[in-house]
C-alpha cells in the first residue's frame, strides 16, 4: 500500500504553463457552454453542456493546449466521420 505514490512529483521536471497572450502564469476556472440541438438530444429538449476550462487570471485568454481536443477539432476542421 503506497497512497503517496501519485503525489510524488518532482517539480524540477515540470515546466510552467503560461498564457499564450500575456505570459501570466496563474489561471482561473471557467466554463464553456455547448448547447445540444433538440433534434440530437435524447430528451428531445435543448441541452446545455458545461465544459470546464482554465483561463488566464489576468487577461482571460484560454490557451489552445487547454481546450478539449474535440473543441479544437471543431474549430479548425469540419467534422467528418
Ligand atoms: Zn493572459
Amino acid at each position: 500500500m503506497n497512497n503517496q505514490q501519485q503525489m510524488n512529483i518532482d517539480f524540477s521536471q515540470t515546466t510552467a504553463e503560461v498564457c499564450d497572450k500575456c505570459g501570466n502564469d496563474t489561471f482561473s476556472e471557467v466554463f464553456k457552454m455547448r448547447s445540444l440541438s433538440p433534434l440530437l438530444s435524447p430528451t428531445g429538449e435543448k441541452g446545455i453542456i458545461p465544459i470546464n476550462l482554465f483561463a488566464c487570471a489576468k487577461c482571460g485568454h484560454v490557451n489552445d493546449t487547454f481546450l478539449p481536443k474535440d473543441d479544437r477539432d471543431m474549430k479548425f476542421t469540419p467534422k467528418e466521420d
